[in-house]
């Protein structure tokens, strides 16, 4: 069994954390709120207080930040993980940030004699808890093969996505669909209610027919048709708004860099955007039918 360092216990992080310490590795954490080191402590985790002591023993590194700034500053800062630790070591970057951060910190990792791979995942905190999330992964052959055996602790899903930054590059790619079809579901509902069409009559015909997709028919953003979907519960989140915002973002941002055109993406950003100004950045992100309502 291997020492592992992971270091962002949040909401995320802080279940994957426990799952690899439920498989019998030593997990060595650190994460600015104590109250996360506590709960990683109950976890069978060992709690450390800085990136450097967490890292020092380590075999493998997990990251599970907030954005690119966070993690690039834990991996290249004078106290972060490539200054302090030891050669051959498996990084692995579970944020979800922009494809130039998890380019440039991978060329740093490759400068100090080691690979790394980005991973992003999809599943949510459930998906977290139960080690069933998917892992879009970019980086090369050597560090996918490195990092898989923990990849596959804390998911059912690991789909090697090509060089570095490839996996943050599917994982905005997926979620600018994911966004532009929740509103597409949507404006589709909006409309057949002022057409006097009923909901379930629509999701009938739809969900067999060409209109067919995730955001209807796992997760219907009217209450009724799928019973577990977040319209049934008053729009708690699920997957809120704000963080779709924060991937149509990212999505928008890459297009920027590389002039790829995606008008339906970037609407889906000034919508997103417009729904999180009004105070729903914490609504699931099914709700912002409300607003296309009018
Ligand atoms: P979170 O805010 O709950 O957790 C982030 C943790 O990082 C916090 O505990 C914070 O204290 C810690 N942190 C920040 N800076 C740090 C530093 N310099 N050193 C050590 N710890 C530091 O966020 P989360 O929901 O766990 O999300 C983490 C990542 O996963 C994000 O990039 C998010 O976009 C992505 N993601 C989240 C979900 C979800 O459903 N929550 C789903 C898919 C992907």
């Amino acid at each position: 069994m291997a020492v592992v360092a992971f270091i962002g216990l949040g909401n995320m992080g802080g279940p994957m954390a426990a799952n690899l310490a439920k498989a019998g590795h030593q997990v060595h954490g650190f994460d600015l709120n104590p109250d996360a080191l506590s709960q990683l402590k109950s976890a069978g985790g060992k709690a450390f207080s800085s990136v450097a002591e967490a890292v020092s023993a380590a075999d493998a590194v997990v990251t599970m930040l907030p954005a690119g700034k966070h993690v690039r500053e834990v991996y290249t800062g004078g106290n972060g993980i490539l200054a302090n630790v030891r050669e051959g070591a498996t990084l692995i970057d579970s944020s979800t940030i922009d494809v130039q951060s998890a380019r440039d910190v991978a060329q740093a990792a490759q400068e100090a004699g080691m690979y790394m791979v980005d991973a992003p995942v999809s599943g949510g905190v459930g998906g977290a808890a139960a080690g069933t999330l998917t892992f879009m992964v970019g980086g090369p052959d050597a560090a996918f093969e490195a990092a898989k055996p923990f990849l596959d602790i804390m998911g059912k899903t690991i789909v090697h996505a090509g060089g570095a930054g490839n996996g943050q590059a599917a994982k905005i790619c997926n979620n600018m669909m994911l966004g532009i079809q929740m509103i597409s579901v949507c404006e589709a509902f909006a409309l057949a209610e002022k057409l006097g069409l009923d909901h379930q009559k629509l999701y009938d015909i739809s969900s067999t027919a060409s209109g067919q997709c995730w955001s209807l028919t796992s997760y219907c953003p009217v209450p009724g048709p799928v019973a577990t979907s977040p319209a049934n519960n008053d729009y708690k989140p699920g997957f809120a708004a704000a963080m779709m915002l924060k991937d149509l973002k990212l999505s928008q941002e890459a297009c920027d860099a590389v002039k790829a055109q995606t008008p339906l993406g970037a609407a889906a950003d000034a919508l997103y955007s417009a729904f999180c100004e009004d105070g729903n950045g914490d609504v699931d992100f099914s709700g912002i039918i409300k607003k296309l309502r009018g």
